[in-house]
């Protein structure tokens, strides 16, 4: 890895979905790199501090979005927002006798269409808290993760803040290394978490479906022209798709990074709430860990 003094290496660990070992390589991964900063951009079900037992030390809102708001006293209720909100977000209210409207806001997507239709210009826009954003210190590095309150949208703009704030506490620390733990699939906030990454890692598994998001992955990566390498977690329970995952990578002119074999010493580890790597460094999967660790740390 080649950082500069100006932008530090950001590696992205992804995997096409959940359960695939991501988090297992990624905190493995801070816990060998020690110097870097660690970002879990996987904010929908971030699960980095599980194994990172980090301690808090600042907490931030995330506003991601707005929601309307109708001001009772200016509604008249004629209900040609109603009529226009493509989201059935608002409904008649009782109020005293009087004809009215108001907004759901569980269901308000936050169009503004209402705020346009008012004639009594009686609807307006609020931001709205949809997360929060967390620096926290572990033993290994500093830690950047959000939590999105469930049910709320914005997961990849939230996934963009956390890269933000990582790169701002790089600076400030001077590490020259940052971390990513990706979402998982291919959607917005995997987008986020990916772009102008230094290089990516995929973790996938010997399954039918994990070659499938695997190539979905690729896919993802080659249209951002992004530095991609494969590996296979549990790659001895199904040799055969192993196999075939080498080929698959072979054929996008992909580096197949190596190998991860099923151990049970990761189960273990993760009830521990430690790394594999810390809790017992030399199981299976910890030597695989770290020898695709070590290829990274080389450059190769
Ligand atoms: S359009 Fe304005 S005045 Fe009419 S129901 Fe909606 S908020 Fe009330
Ligand atoms: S902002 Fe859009 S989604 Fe929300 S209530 Fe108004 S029209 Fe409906």
């Amino acid at each position: 890895m080649k950082p500069t003094p100006q932008a530090p290496f950001e590696l992205v660990i992804v995997s096409g979905k959940g359960g695939t070992g991501k988090t297992t390589v990624s905190a493995s991964f801070a816990a060998l790199a020690g110097n870097a900063v660690i970002a879990d951009c996987d904010v929908d079900a971030s699960n980095m501090e599980l194994l990172l037992s980090p301690t808090l030390r600042t907490k931030e809102d995330f506003t991601g979005g707005k929601q309307a708001v109708i001001d009772a006293a200016l509604c008249t209720g004629c209900g040609r927002c109603a009529r226009q909100c493509r989201f059935s977000a608002i409904h008649p209210a009782a109020d005293a006798g009087r004809r009215r409207f108001a907004i759901e806001p569980s269901e308000c997507e936050g169009c503004g269409v209402c705020v346009a239709v008012c004639p009594r210009k009686a609807v307006s826009m609020h931001p709205v808290v949809g997360g929060e954003l967390f620096r926290s210190d572990t033993v290994f590095s500093p830690l950047v993760h959000a939590r999105l309150k469930p049910g709320l949208g914005n997961s990849g703009k939230l996934t963009t803040l956390v890269r933000s704030r990582a790169r701002q506490t790089a600076a400030e620390c001077g590490r020259s290394l940052i971390i990513i733990d990706g979402p998982p699939g291919v959607g917005c906030p995997t987008i986020a978490s990916l772009t102008g990454a230094s290089q990516v890692l995929a973790v996938t598994e010997p399954t039918l479906s994990g070659e499938h998001d695997l190539a979905r992955i690729l896919e993802l990566c080659r249209q951002f022209h992004l530095p991609v390498q494969v590996c296979v977690n549990k790659a001895d329970i199904n040799p055969e798709a192993t196999g075939r995952i080498r080929k698959l990578a072979e054929n996008s002119c992909v580096t197949f990074a190596g190998e991860i074999p099923y151990d049970e010493a990761i189960a273990k580890a993760t009830r521990k709430g430690k790394p594999i790597v810390s809790a017992q460094p030399d199981s299976p999967a910890a030597k695989a860990i770290t020898a695709l660790w070590d290829r990274f740390a080389s450059g190769s």
